[in-house]
């Protein structure tokens, strides 16, 4: 700013009649004289020039950020707004910093409502406690759900209100890995069907189940009949599309509820909660004869079929351990095979 620029200022309130001094230091002193009370003003002349450069590579380098640079604000009635978002707002949530500033609720809105209460509450903890808030969510951004995380620290203000300065910014890709990364730590690849891991961890709810509320259950334990022989005589790649084959069928035939895993190679565990023996049996009956009636292609233009074998146990005693109620229904599987094998027995 100079000497003429603040002048021509001056002059363009033509009602007022300006003399401006302005010393070396950049202070000034303005006499105003409009017929009235005659009225003096002392001020600084500052150059703002670099503070105009930083706020243009402050801006610059909070668009370079893959994320939404904020600060929010909660007051003492518990009021919310965001004073100040960087312009990414636009990217994710497709309104302006400006609108956001008016109305936080466009923010707030796009929040799936099954992360919302914990939000709210993990806030409220953060504020009331002045510790980092850091949150996973689900947003509706530009028509589709995407996962986010925002990480923030608070302070309190002189006059009670809360700030947070923070970041939001999109996690996709990690959630996607991360799901990928479970799923594949409690599933068989082959069938993706459970591993045995988790068949034992959902054993054990169940039999906790059983215990607290003598909600029946039950376990099928299945073995395919004679399967070396489907590898030794049309290859390992058929018998692995058997086995593909009798997880498909599970699939088709078990309820929402059910549990169905491999246990190792050919042989595989139903659970079944909410199912007493005879329900167990039934099932097991109508799997086996599933299996019968499904043709497999031996590769080579033929066709062949495959049988199995069940065992099932029920809980009984709420004392049984997992271990042991897995041993009585390998037991009766054994006594199917012994009884010639595509039939189910139980124990
Ligand atoms: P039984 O009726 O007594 O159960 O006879 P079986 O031949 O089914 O039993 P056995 O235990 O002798 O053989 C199991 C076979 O299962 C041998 C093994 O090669 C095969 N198997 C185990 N896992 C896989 C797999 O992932 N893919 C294929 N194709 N075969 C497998
Ligand atoms: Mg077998
Ligand atoms: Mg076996």
């Amino acid at each position: 700013m100079n000497n003429s620029q603040l002048l021509h200022a001056d002059r363009s309130a033509a009602v007022l009649e300006a003399v401006l001094e302005l010393t070396e230091s950049g202070l000034w002193e303005l006499e105003i004289d409009s017929g009235g009370p005659s009225m003096r003003m002392i001020g600084v002349v500052r150059d703002v020039t670099r503070y105009h450069d930083q706020e243009s590579r402050w801006q610059r380098l909070a668009r370079s950020v893959p994320g939404i640079i904020y600060t929010f604000r909660v007051d003492t009635q518990g009021r919310a707004s965001f004073p100040y978002t960087s312009d990414r707002v636009r990217d994710f949530y497709g309104v302006t910093p400006e609108e956001v500033r008016r109305d936080p609720s466009c923010i707030f809105d796009a929040i799936h409502r099954d992360d919302f209460s914990r939000l709210m509450e993990s806030i409220e903890a953060s504020r009331r406690h002045l510790t980092d808030w850091q949150f996973e969510y689900r947003a509706r951004a530009g028509g589709t759900w995407r996962w986010m995380e925002a990480r923030s620290s608070p302070e309190r203000e002189p006059d009670g209100g809360t700030v947070w300065q923070g970041l939001i910014y999109p996690v996709d890709e990690r959630k996607a890995l991360e799901d990928k990364l479970r799923r594949l730590s409690l599933t068989d690849e082959l069938t993706g069907l459970y591993n045995r891991r988790h068949l034992l961890a959902c054993m054990d709810e169940e039999i906790a189940r059983f215990r607290r509320y003598g909600t029946p259950f039950a376990v099928v334990m299945l073995d395919l009949d004679h399967f070396k022989q489907v590898n030794d005589t049309w290859g390992h790649a058929v018998g692995d599309e058997v086995l593909k084959g009798l997880a498909r069928l599970f699939r088709e035939r078990l309820r929402e509820t059910d549990i169905a895993g491999r246990a190792g190679g050919e042989e595989f565990l139903l659970l079944l909660p909410n199912t007493d023996e005879a329900g167990a049996v039934a099932m097991a009956e109508g799997v086996r004869q599933g299996l019968a009636a499904t043709s497999f292609s031996d590769g080579k233009g033929g066709a062949f079929q495959v049988t199995v074998s069940g065992g099932v146990a029920a809980m009984r005693d709420p004392a049984e351990e997992h271990n042991h109620l897995w041993s009585r229904a390998d037991r009766a599987l054994y006594r199917a095979k012994e009884a010639g094998r595509n039939r189910v027995r139980c124990r």
